[in-house]
């Protein structure tokens, strides 16, 4: 991984050295931080992403055989060389290796395929290398990155005409279906969907989308991310586990969702779901978090960004506290920023370590993160990468 920005040169020169010939095209999708939503996505709730400058590049070429070849600059084993025909997901309990990080790649071939958008023996054949910025297992979406990008070279080369948010949609599908991972829509929405200098209000039950202005550098405003460079063991079965509980919430509650639950309805909801603590403080941070989305965007479109700040703090104590997905170095991060004199802070993404984002007046940028390198440090951590969250583009093509 490679922290400078990568240009479409790389890539392309990339391509050449491993498939001996051109691509037809460059094409780019980013990460993103969540600037508030937590694990609401599959709660049929709101979520507030925005692009990160950071993006997985993918040089390609169609191939009229069947054949599907991967390489990463970014992952070792060099070439893996699949037929498109034969693409098909592992059954859960079949256990073991679902072919490493190019089940990525190859699961957004076999859901274009399996959704009959790419139809007839050996569509979908290609030829693609990658090469990325987007920091991978940080919280910061680098597969949904690979998915994205991958979707949007196919769509190009065989004139498939999807829009950005199908294209999510189908990515969403190839990452639960064929990698396995249960992850709700937010990832790939992002990464297919912002635009520069807005986050995106994203409602994923009616799938409407919203671009909200959002130019910190006008306003003297900066939103640090904060990679801990952690990742901690129980993240994965803690996702299942807070998705099961939601939805047992949901049933307890006799909704379809939890986005049903109204705010000014709450202390009733919990009511309801007296005696049984860990629901309650599920139900609870899924509710305000929904409600919190909400506020923010208000803040927001009365040009009142400076107040966002406290929103999001309250949110990471909801995530640490209700949802209990957070960890000692995100904690470190939000309360080290805060008393440094962030204007808020708060983790980002599914938690048990990845990153955090902190707002700071840009005057303060520097002096805040010292002081976090510093708790760090002093904590015994390894030292955290922080850089600006730049709202950037989604998927496009660069060449
Ligand atoms: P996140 O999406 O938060 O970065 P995930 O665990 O969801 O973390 O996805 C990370 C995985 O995605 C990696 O382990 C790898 O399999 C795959 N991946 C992401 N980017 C690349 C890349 N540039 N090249 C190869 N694999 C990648
Ligand atoms: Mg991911």
């Amino acid at each position: 991984m490679n922290d400078s920005v990568s240009g479409p040169d790389r890539a392309v020169e990339g391509f050449r050295k491993v498939f001996g010939a051109e691509p037809e095209g460059v094409w780019a999708a980013p990460g993103r931080v969540n600037l508030i939503g937590e694990h609401t996505d599959y709660n049929d709730g709101f979520v507030m992403p925005l692009a990160l400058p950071h993006t997985c590049l993918a040089a390609a070429r169609a191939r009229t055989d069947g054949v599907l070849r991967l390489h990463s600059g970014d992952a070792p084993g060099g070439v893996v060389e699949l037929r498109v025909d034969d693409l098909a997901p592992v059954a859960d309990d079949a256990g073991g290796d679902r072919g490493g990080w190019a089940a990525y790649p190859a699961g957004v071939v076999w859901a274009l395929r399996d959704a009959g958008v790419l139809s007839g023996d050996g569509a979908g054949g290609a030829d693609l290398h990658y090469t990325s910025t987007v920091p991978t297992g940080a919280g910061l979406s680098s597969s949904a990155a690979l998915e994205v990008v991958t979707a949007t070279a196919l769509n190009e080369l065989y004139g498939l005409g999807l829009e950005p948010m199908r294209i999510a949609q189908l990515c969403q599908r190839a990452e639960n279906v064929f990698v396995g991972v249960p992850c709700g829509i937010m990832d790939q929405t992002a990464s297919a969907c912002c635009a520069e200098g807005h986050a995106l209000f994203l409602d994923t039950r009616e799938m409407a989308l919203r671009q909200v202005p959002f130019d910190l550098a006008a306003e003297g405003l900066r939103l640090l991310v904060v990679d801990t460079q952690v990742k901690h063991e129980l993240g994965d079965g803690a996702y299942a586990n807070r998705r099961a509980s939601c939805e047992a919430g949901a049933r307890a509650l006799g909704v379809n969702a939890l986005r049903d639950v109204a705010y000014e309805h709450l202390d009733e909801a919990l009511g309801t779901l007296a005696g049984d603590e860990i629901l309650v403080k599920r139900v609870r941070h899924v509710v305000t978090e929904n409600h919190r989305v909400e506020e923010v965007i208000e803040r927001l479109d009365a040009g009142a960004t400076r107040s966002i700040g406290p929103v999001l703090t309250d949110g990471h104590a909801s995530c640490r506290d209700d949802f209990e997905i957070s960890c000692a170095e995100l904690d470190l991060v939000v309360e080290t920023a805060n008393a440094a004199g962030a204007l808020g802070a708060r983790m980002t993404g599914g938690g048990f370590g990845g990153s955090a984002i902190v707002l700071v007046e840009e005057a303060d940028a520097e002096s805040v993160g010292k002081a976090v390198t510093e708790a760090f440090a002093a904590a015994g951590y390894r030292a955290p990468r922080i850089f600006p969250a730049v709202p950037s583009a989604g998927a496009r093509r660069l060449a």
